[in-house]
């Protein structure tokens, strides 16, 4: 059997495309390479014919899709000497940040607001030794302070503003298009800061430059960063659609939302900071924004868990909360194919999935018939 080389994370994989040097000393915890997993039984109960795809990022090392920015966004932190990084974050950029500066030996500092971050994204800031600031405010007042002590400390910011960010997490649309064999019709995403939207925009433009050209510094969002060399061109690219939480929706609001609240609450942003990039991306793409109720967004969450086993966290869930009402009332025509980012694991907010669990949590004797007549009751006939 050939041994296939192993898979040492995405800057090695895209190397050519990513602002790095031959000899840039690259922190990676073997982040990228996500599945991407075609829903059947979702799709087979919808009145529509369409194709869905949900890229799994709950699969990454810290089981969110910051790690693709993050192993960017440290790596040059290091490779420009900063002994220390710092991030506000609803709790998953705080999860990476946390990692990555283990992995780098530097610091990190997490701001994060009080009793608003899941459980799971909390342990790990905790457990990879990161300086954890629980402030007294949400995650937009954190960003505002990060902002401001950055300008008089020694620390990196490697929240989304960081362009290095955007760059590890366009790859995610480059690993689609390679399995896929061309963009989808549609890339629902949910939308905080609405960085990721807008990184995976620059993906698909990169990958559908149709001279194949180097297109160095040439697209109007990587501030000079995107390195593309060419080479595997696609001739499409997708609508872009962002989906935000009803309660937390600046987008739809058009202005910026002062009080966000949503269960799910790794995109409770009402003050996004791509807000720019985003309208852009929305444009060129000739996508759209939406939004979804709290219980619109679970019962996604829900309905992804049971009928297909895949399990994310409720903001991830958005991407197909939105895109199932797009495909419902026909603004996905039929024939269209899908893909949906799930963003984070199910496992970083294990208090929000109990709750709304109906599974019959059952305790007996530790007897066998006690434990057969509670088989027998549960038995699908
Ligand atoms: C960060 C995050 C988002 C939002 O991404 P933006 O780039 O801020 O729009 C969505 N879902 C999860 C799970 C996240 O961690």
């Amino acid at each position: 059997m050939p041994f296939r080389p192993r898979y040492t994370g995405l800057i090695d994989k895209y190397r050519d495309r990513l602002p790095v040097h031959d000899d840039t000393r690259i922190i990676s915890l073997g982040e990228g390479n996500t599945p991407l997993i075609r829903l059947h039984n979702i799709p087979s109960k919808l009145s529509k014919d369409v194709e869905i795809y949900v890229k799994y990022e709950g699969l990454n090392p810290t089981g969110s899709f910051k790690d693709r920015g993050m192993t960017m966004a440290v790596t040059k932190a290091v490779e420009e000497g900063s002994k220390a990084i710092i991030c506000a974050s609803t709790g998953n950029t705080s999860a990476a940040a946390a990692a990555y500066a283990a992995r780098a030996g530097i610091t990190a500092f997490v701001l994060i607001p009080d009793g608003k971050i899941a459980l799971g994204k909390l342990a790990q800031a905790m457990m990879h030794g990161a300086v954890v600031i629980q402030i007294k405010g949400n995650f937009d007042a954190g960003m505002q302070l990060v902002k401001e002590v950055a300008k008089e400390a020694p620390v990196t910011i490697v929240n989304s503003i960081n362009p290095y960010r955007l760059q590890g997490q366009k790859t995610a649309a480059f690993e689609i298009v390679e399995e896929l064999g061309r963009a989808p019709d549609f890339h629902c995403l949910p939308v905080g800061n609405a960085g990721n939207i807008t990184a995976h925009w620059i993906g698909y433009c990169e990958y559908s430059s149709a001279s194949g050209e180097m297109v160095t510094g040439a697209c109007a969002y990587c501030e000079g960063h995107c390195k593309f060399a060419g080479g595997a061109i696609v001739g499409n690219r997708p609508r872009m659609l962002g989906y935000q939480a009803a309660g937390s929706a600046p987008f739809m609001r058009g202005e910026m939302v002062d009080d966000p609240e949503t269960v799910a609450t790794a995109i409770r942003i009402g003050h996004p900071q791509s807000w720019d990039m985003a309208w852009k991306v929305k444009e060129e793409s000739g996508g759209w924004f939406d939004e979804c109720t709290d219980d619109e967004i679970l019962a996604a969450q829900k309905l992804l868990a049971e009928s297909e086993g895949v399990f994310c966290e409720p903001a991830s869930a958005t991407s197909l909360a939105g895109a199932l009402k797009d495909i419902e009332s026909g603004k996905i025509p039929q024939g269209s194919s899908i893909v949906c980012t799930l963003t984070g694991h199910g496992l970083k907010d294990p208090d929000t999935a109990i709750k709304q669990s109906s599974a019959p949590l059952t305790t007996v004797e530790a007897e066998l018939s006690a434990v057969k007549a509670a088989i027998l009751e549960n038995m699908a006939d």
